[in-house]
């Protein structure tokens, strides 16, 4: 067998395009342009790639968006009121704090002061609860991604066997959460695991997001296995790779993710969703 490549690059457009639609019928009918603000503290590489490509997806797509610079030293105290400033901002339907912060600065603090019906990212403690008990509005960007990319492709879940190797608060924890909403047999796997293959191989979905690149070899997965890896790994070569050792799972796998192309690109993409969705629900209360 060899996998059926899940172009996620190109339900990303399709799926841009849709909300695109939706955003210019939202300003014909009630005069509401999406907005989205995104706080940057100091001058991360990554942190400044993330957000010039977060900030282009909203410009393209027609979400108004507003950067918000701090220094690396700006006092907590400031990225407070920031946010109070956005939150009272009815031009404003969604806050985004890029992590990491500096060390000074007090994560949870800060995201527990965005207003929960702004929280896109979904991190909010708020939001957290309201996925566990499976009814949020802003699920995680990249599990939301990863359950777009598995609707899209009509992959059943419900009943399914799904491992998902990494526990993280962004990606591992919510997409168990998700996909047991989803009714299927959900297994968590992490650097503590002892035989990670005997897992794996249990696995009818495989979700992976551990940050190892080739963790995942052929001899770790059954025959015909969803798989979606999650990681992104720049090796000393300078490729990008995933967690999965791809040339090799792709022979057994029914389907599954490259690296880059395939869970990436609808990370933002559900970053526009959840802004859209906000702004759309901003005008249903108003009316
Ligand atoms: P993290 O470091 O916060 O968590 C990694 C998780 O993997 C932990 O739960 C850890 O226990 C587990 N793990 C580590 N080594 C393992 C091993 N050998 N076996 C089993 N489990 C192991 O990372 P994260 O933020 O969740 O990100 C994971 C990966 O996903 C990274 O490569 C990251 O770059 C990537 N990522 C991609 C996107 C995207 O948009 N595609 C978004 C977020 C993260």
């Amino acid at each position: 067998m060899t996998a059926r490549i899940i172009d996620g690059k190109a339900i990303a457009k399709k799926l841009r395009a849709e909300y695109a639609e939706r955003i210019v019928a939202l300003k014909a009918k009630h005069g509401v342009v999406p907005g989205i603000a995104v706080i940057l503290v100091g001058d991360n590489p990554a942190s400044e790639v993330y957000v010039r490509n977060k900030i282009s997806a909203c410009r393209e797509t027609g979400i108004h968006s507003e950067l918000v610079r701090l220094p690396a030293d700006a006092p907590e105290a400031e990225v407070l009121a920031r946010i109070d400033a956005l939150n009272a901002d009815p031009a404003v339907h969604g806050i985004l704090v890029q992590l990491p912060l500096p060390p000074h600065i007090d994560v949870p603090k800060v995201l527990e002061r965005i207003d929960v019906s702004k929280d896109v990212d979904g991190f909010h403690l708020y939001n957290v609860g309201a996925l566990v008990v499976g009814n949020t509005v802003f699920p995680p960007c990249t599990p939301f991604g990863v359950q777009k990319l598995l609707e899209h492709e009509n992959v059943p879940i419900e009943g399914r066997n799904v491992v998902v190797v990494g526990a993280s608060n962004i990606v591992g924890k919510p997409m168990a959460l998700m996909l047991m909403k989803q009714e299927a047999t959900v297994c968590i796997c992490h650097k503590k695991t002892r035989n990670l293959g005997m897992f794996t191989r249990l696995a009818d979905i495989l979700v992976v997001a551990a940050g190892v690149p080739g963790l995942i070899s052929a001899d770790m997965v059954k025959e015909g296995v969803v798989v979606i890896d999650v990681g992104i790994n720049r090796l000393p070569d300078g490729r990008l790779v995933g967690d999965v050792d791809f040339e090799d799972v792709r022979h057994k796998a029914s389907l599954i993710t490259p690296v880059p192309g395939g869970v990436g690109p609808m990370t933002i993409t559900m970053l526009l969703h959840n802004t859209l969705g906000s702004a759309e629900r901003s005008v249903a209360a108003k009316v």
